[in-house]
């Protein structure tokens, strides 16, 4: 049973503190749902955990199965196990999909002989067409094919931890239908532990959240049950979002700085 634990994390980007001190843990075979306002950090805390130049981590702690990750290049994180399904999917001109996913089945020390069959057969599974996958990663893919092209190399890759950003975005019914039924058997396929930033309960679905968590501000807010994201769609967030101070604003010098803002 594998763990990626996420402790205080705390980031800043661009000189602005964007995350205020993340708690998560993700068992194996779990499904986690963040949801939040635009803005909150969900993809900063994405590209934090996978260790993307220009993102400052100031506090925390995250680990795989006791491995510290932030001590770790972006490529030992994925060796690691942990997979990042992109808010928005790069092109690679110049590195075909076979490439690249046996590069990263052998950095592994895993069997890369089976990369061809196995992409012939997720890439049905997911209802990504066949003509597509001779392409360079990603290019010339509409939104869904990228999305549908990211579940793909997922479901090849078999990582023990996945985010997924937005994965929904730019999917169409039936896409996001095969994508989140995809995600869903790879818990149980090989005890996926999934970590899933969305907007919008449709994902959730398919993909069957242990755990719903509010990030507002940079920090988990609330967790609930599945019905939490039906419930968050009905009322959305203003509950947890403060209207920006103006930068002009004078501190109040009484007020507590231990002050807990979200209770
Ligand atoms: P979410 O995914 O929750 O909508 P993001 O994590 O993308 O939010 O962004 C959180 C905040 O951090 C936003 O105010 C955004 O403008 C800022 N931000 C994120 N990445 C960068 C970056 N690379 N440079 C400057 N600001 C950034
Ligand atoms: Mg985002």
């Amino acid at each position: 049973m594998g763990e990626l634990r996420i402790q205080g994390l705390m980031a800043e980007v661009a000189g602005r503190q964007i995350l205020n001190g993340v708690d998560l843990v993700v068992k194996s075979g779990e499904v986690h749902a963040v949801m939040g306002p635009n803005g909150a950090g969900k993809s900063t805390l994405s590209h934090v955990l996978m260790g993307k130049p220009g993102y400052t981590v100031t506090g925390g702690s995250v680990t795989i199965d006791g491995v510290d990750l932030l001590s770790l290049p972006t490529y030992e994180r994925a060796k690691a196990g942990l997979f990042l399904a992109m808010q928005y999917p790069v092109e690679v001109p110049g590195v075909s999909l076979e490439e690249l996913l046996t590069e990263a089945l052998s950095a592994q020390g895993r069997d890369a002989s089976v990369v061809h069959a196995t992409v012939a057969g997720e890439a049905e599974r997911i209802g990504l067409a066949t003509r597509l996958l001779d392409r360079p990663v990603n290019v010339d893919l509409s939104g869904g094919e990228k999305k549908r092209n990211e579940t793909m190399q997922l479901a090849v890759l078999r990582p023990k931890f996945a985010i997924l950003d937005e994965l929904d975005s730019g999917l169409d019914v039936d896409a996001l239908r095969a994508c989140s039924r995809r995600v869903e058997a790879a818990t149980t396929e090989f005890d996926l532990g999934v970590l899933a930033i969305t907007h919008y309960s449709r994902l959730l679905e398919e993909l069957k959240p242990d755990v719903v968590h509010v990030l507002a501000q940079g920090r988990i807010v609330a967790a609930g049950g599945p019905e939490l994201a039906d419930e968050l769609e009905r009322t959305g967030y203003a509950e947890w979002v403060e209207e920006e101070t103006p930068a002009t604003a004078v501190a109040d010098p009484f007020a507590d700085p231990f002050a807990d803002p979200f209770a």
